[in-house]
């Protein structure tokens, strides 16, 4: 690990401006991922700027009937929450089916969102990696990508996101909160917070550097049956190859996300006017243009049965 300096931010805009004035400074939550990337070289901050202290780590209402999540509050501690638990329910399943009890009592809402990438190929300094040294080259592309994208993915890049909460997230029309180095505050639909790679896959997110996470809101419940399923090689401890988040209304009408196959967070609002006619419809217009490798092609199939065994559980 590199040298670098620590320092507890005080306000959040003293953290946005803290690590704006350095390009090389990076904000630290949990620091589930960013400590094991740090130990690897594969990020190699300057500076750490701790926004553990800045009293972001409760959840409230909002005055829409939503609700208004800290970015500090942990992942157990939001699965566990009451009103998560009964009006967000898809949410607080995606939590808990993500990495351990240990890791989801550090990891934090901000950093979830952010964290980076598992392709294989990124944490091997070894190998080129257009994500981690852009121009180097993608070894996944003709390597070993059972993991990887097969929807949304580039030339460049066909690293998945693997956060489980960012997917129900999406499916729940979240929204992120965000304070920027000069103290103006902005919202970003989760929608819209992860980019796809293109050309530039280390650009990862639509924040600049410096702007920080204050909150997720979640907008008043959507009600109907809430569901999340995570196919994966080992029962804990194991990022998800296929994830299926949705919401199901008795009509049968609904929302669906996907996890495990793209970039980001994988949703096509026009996919679910098919929800009624069935998974099939439904994975048919979610991965049109989808592009497999010869290793992950079985994700095609694996989401069409994931969301029918999804949609048969929320008739049941
Ligand atoms: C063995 C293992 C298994 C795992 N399995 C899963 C899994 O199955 N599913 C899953 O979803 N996740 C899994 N994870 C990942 C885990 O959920 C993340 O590491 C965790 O959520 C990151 O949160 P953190 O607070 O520790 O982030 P940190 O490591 O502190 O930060 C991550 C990134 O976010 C940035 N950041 C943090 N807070 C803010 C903020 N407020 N504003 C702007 N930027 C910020 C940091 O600068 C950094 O770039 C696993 C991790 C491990 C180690
Ligand atoms: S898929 Fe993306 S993260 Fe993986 S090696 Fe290629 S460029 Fe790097």
């Amino acid at each position: 690990m590199r040298p670098f300096t620590y320092e507890r931010a005080t306000s959040p805009a003293a953290a946005a401006a803290a690590v704006e004035r350095n390009p090389g400074a990076r904000f630290i939550a949990g620091g589930t991922n960013l400590l094991d990337l740090m130990k690897l070289e594969i990020e190699t901050p300057v500076q750490l700027v701790d926004v553990n202290g800045l009293k972001l780590d409760s959840v409230e209402p909002t005055p829409d009937g939503g609700l208004r999540i800290g970015a500090l509050v942990r992942n157990t501690d939001l699965a566990a929450d009451p009103r998560v638990r009964r009006d967000y329910g898809v949410l607080s399943r995606a939590l808990l089916a993500g990495a351990s009890g240990q890791l989801r009592n550090k990891a934090t809402t901000a950093g979830n969102l952010l964290q980076r990438t598992r392709c294989p190929y990124f944490y091997d300094t070894g190998q080129p990696c257009n994500k981690r040294q852009p121009g180097s080259g993608c070894a996944a592309i003709g390597g070993f990508s059972r993991q990887l994208a097969v929807i949304g993915g580039s030339d460049a890049c066909i690293a998945t996101h693997p956060s489980d909460m960012a997917v129900a997230m999406r499916a729940l029309d979240a929204t992120v909160e965000t304070v920027r180095p000069d103290g103006a505050v902005r919202t970003i639909p989760v929608a819209d917070l992860h980019r796809l790679p293109g050309d530039t896959p280390q650009i990862e997110t639509a924040l600049e550097h410096g702007e920080l996470i204050t909150a997720v809101a979640l907008p008043k419940p959507a009600g109907g049956a809430q569901i999340y399923r995570k196919v994966r090689d080992r029962a804990s401890y194991a990022f998800a190859l296929v994830s299926v988040a949705a919401i199901v209304q008795p009509d049968g009408s609904g929302r669906v996300a996907l996890g495990g196959v793209a970039p980001k967070p994988w949703r096509v609002e026009a996919a679910e006017a098919e929800m009624p006619r069935g998974a099939k419809a439904v994975a048919a217009r979610l991965l049109a243009g989808a592009k497999p490798t010869d290793d992950n092609a079985f994700k095609l199939p694996l989401v069409e049965r994931t969301l029918g065994a999804v949609l048969a559980e929320a008739k049941g």
